[in-house]
């Protein structure tokens, strides 16, 4: 199949399906946006024009909270409107295909889909198939790729850092099925991160030929030693069927993020963790609720990031020839 491309004209983005392959600049450039779409403690939320008239449509064929609604509230706070479809409950489960789904809300003039699957694929698959003005957003490939979380990690470690060369980020927990711990270490490289650490037992570490440059450690208690920032991942257990599911005390006991455990961090270090959170599984209850915890800031920034992105898309196809 021909190579496809998630830019338009000029090296901006005309859908949004990987972190793969973004310049540097480009992901600074929507960190920066999202900064700007961050309004103060108190104050009402920002509000923009980008998306007048225009109509996003949110696919999701996997349970979410956070990606959803912030997808949605982006979308409306930049002026379009939104429609969101269960795909679980809609009519791809009588047997309808992604695609009549597809040509379906692009005659009720969809702009941009924004799709979760379970299945790899399925937003390029989606991307190839729109008409040349509509736009496709990731919110989640199986366990490849989350681009809009990925950037919200960054932008949330760039506010409480200042920057990412000096840093050693630690990722804990079921790596080998997480599709954030892609995400976010494929912005942090490109962003120059000092060092990446990844602590997992053996069955949940993914293979040698992943994330190049990062030291693997079995040892949480090794891994997490001076870390700077500290993120948490949830056990993918709809992802792991079929093998044996891990004793949860056991897992506890060696890849929980307790306030002892993060004593070994260093102290101004941050606590990150995507959502759902499993308290008492991946993160004791004190630790995520504690003076180190970021994890709600990351949701505020997940609006902002998914603003700056629609708000970068709508620019391309105003200012390029598709
Ligand atoms: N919400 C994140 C995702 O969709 C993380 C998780 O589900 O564990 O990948």
């Amino acid at each position: 199949m021909a190579e496809f491309s998630q830019f338009g004209g000029g090296g901006r983005l005309r859908h949004l399906l990987t972190l793969d392959g973004l310049e540097p600049d480009l992901i600074r450039e929507l960190l920066d946006r999202a900064g700007a779409w961050l309004s103060r403690p108190g104050e009402l939320p920002r509000r923009g024009h980008e998306l007048q008239g225009w109509t996003v449509a949110n696919l999701f064929a996997e349970p979410s909270t956070r990606t959803r609604a912030s997808f949605e509230l982006a979308a409306l706070r930049l002026g379009a409107d939104a429609v969101n479809l269960d795909m679980m409950l809609s009519s791809r489960a009588k047997g309808e295909s992604v695609l009549d789904t597809i040509y379906t809300l692009q005659a009720m003039q969809v702009d941009v889909f924004v799709i979760r699957d379970a299945e790899p694929g399925v937003p390029e698959y989606v991307a190839r198939h729109v008409e040349p003005q509509v736009s496709v957003i990731s919110g989640g490939e199986a366990h490849l790729s989350h681009p809009t979380q990925g950037l919200l990690d960054a932008l949330t470690i760039l506010q409480y850092k200042g920057g990412f060369r000096d840093l050693a980020v630690t990722i804990v927990g079921d790596v080998r099925h997480s599709r954030v711990a892609r995400s976010a270490s494929t912005a942090l490289a490109a962003l120059g991160v000092g060092e990446l650490r990844l602590v997992a037992p053996a069955e949940l570490m993914p293979d040698a030929d992943e994330f190049p440059g990062a030291l693997r450690f079995e040892s949480f208690d090794a891994g997490i030693a001076h870390a700077d920032v500290v993120m948490m991942l949830r056990i993918q257990r709809e992802r792991i069927a079929a093998t044996p599911q891990p004793d949860l005390a056991r897992y506890h006991e060696l890849y929980g993020l307790t306030a002892a455990r993060l004593h070994r961090a260093r102290p101004e270090a941050i606590v990150m963790h995507p959502g759902p959170m499993n308290r008492g599984v991946e993160i004791s209850t004190d630790v995520a609720d504690g003076p180190q915890s970021v994890i709600r800031r990351q949701v505020t920034n997940g609006v902002a990031i998914r603003m700056a992105v629609l708000a970068h898309i709508a620019a391309t196809r105003r200012g390029c020839a598709l």
